[in-house]
């Protein structure tokens, strides 16, 4: 069985987004494969730290796991752990975090300046007519907002930004190994080439906060499951001034019991009588706005299959809409009266002499020609 991500990072489920991010750097701090050297164990514990922060610094995430467990994160669909690359990703944020002010360090290789946020997904269900007439949903997001204490600057009060003294301002140091001269990202600045001499205390100098938020969602008509809505600038706010993460809505859309959708066409099957087929009838079928009238001509063969034009889905991308295909399935009556039973003998009786009635002709037509 899979361990509690809060048992691995060693907090409380009621731990503060800062607890959380404090357990994981201490944990990978100390068991990071770069300190640990061929250490299988440590290697094992760093993995299963990444992958619980992973989780957990990710407040959609995070209210998943709590809601389902591990069960809750690895659901169809759903955006999982993606591996080494990711730990390793996890992990240079972190030590970026871990000295205590924003830097100029990003993903991968330094680029001190202006940093997109990150952007976001967030999974909603919504039950099928909405999704064939549209709908609008408000959604609460957590995200990250630029800190209005420093103005995103991750500066404290009485702070000053000053010239990194280790590398007087570029950003690398260059060191020799033997012959060669490396140059590296300085690890005092993250390679910003300033430092912050006292971080804001409302966002830890991360320049950024999380912050709940409530955001209107437009689905259009004709949607899907696996759907994407991409809303430009929903997404996390950009580090020092730079632009907004993007905000994915993924869709999923409930099932119902009386329509089937395939593609753009809705299908639903309608039970009628034997009378209804065999004197023809003019009958009211749910549609996917409201009802339609639906004439069945006489001689309808249960399962014969009609078609109301244009009552599917819309197209999502301006084409014409789905059709709506309605099945009709006779069904046998099971509970008759005796009036009702006279008139079915009475019926029966006529059926028979009308078959032998054809018979003894064709017989007779027969014997005629021979
Ligand atoms: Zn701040
Ligand atoms: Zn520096």
């Amino acid at each position: 069985m899979k361990q509690d991500y809060y048992e691995i990072l060693g907090v409380s489920k009621q731990a503060s987004a800062q607890e959380i991010k404090k357990a994981y750097r201490r944990l990978a701090l100390r068991y990071h494969p770069d300190r640990n050297p061929g250490d299988k164990e440590a290697e094992e514990l760093f993995k299963q730290a990444a992958e619980a922060y992973e989780v957990l610094r990710d407040p959609e995430k995070r209210r998943l796991y709590d809601l389902y467990g591990h069960q809750g994160i690895s659901g169809a669909g759903f955006q999982g752990f993606h591996g080494t690359d990711d730990i390793f990703s996890t992990f240079s944020d972190l030590f970026e975090d871990f000295f205590g002010f924003s830097t100029g360090h990003g993903r991968r290789g330094a680029s001190p300046g202006p940093e997109r946020g990150s952007d976001l997904r967030y999974d909603i269900t919504i039950d099928f007519l909405e999704a064939a007439t549209g709908t609008e949903k408000e959604i609460e997001i957590e995200r990250l907002e630029t800190c209005q204490e420093c103005g995103g600057t991750g500066a404290g009060k009485n702070s000053q930004v000053i010239t990194c003294p280790t590398c007087h301002g570029s950003g690398h140091v260059v060191r020799s190994e033997g012959f060669f001269q490396v140059s590296t990202t300085c690890h005092e600045c993250m390679g910003r080439g300033t430092i912050i001499t006292h971080p804001c205390q409302a966002c830890g100098g991360e320049g950024r906060r999380p912050q709940r938020q409530f955001i209107k969602v437009r689905i259009p008509a004709g949607v899907d499951t696996g759907a994407r809505l991409r809303l430009r600038n929903e997404g996390e706010a950009g580090k020092r001034g730079g632009p907004r993460g993007d905000l994915y809505i993924v869709i999923h859309v409930e099932s119902h019991e009386f329509f089937k959708r395939q593609g753009n066409d809705v299908f639903c099957e309608i039970p009628v009588s034997i009378a209804q087929v065999c004197l023809g009838d003019t009958i009211e079928v749910p549609t996917l706005d409201g009802k339609e009238q639906l004439k069945i001509p006489p001689g309808t063969q249960s399962g014969e299959v009609f078609r109301l034009k244009g009552k599917g889905f819309a197209d999502l991308r301006g084409f014409a809409p789905g059709d709506q295909l309605i099945k009709i399935k006779v069904v046998t009556p099971t509970k008759l009266t005796e009036r009702q039973k006279e008139l079915l003998r009475e019926f029966m009786e006529i059926e028979k002499e009308k078959k032998q009635g054809g018979f003894f002709k064709k017989l007779f037509k027969k014997v005629e020609f021979h």
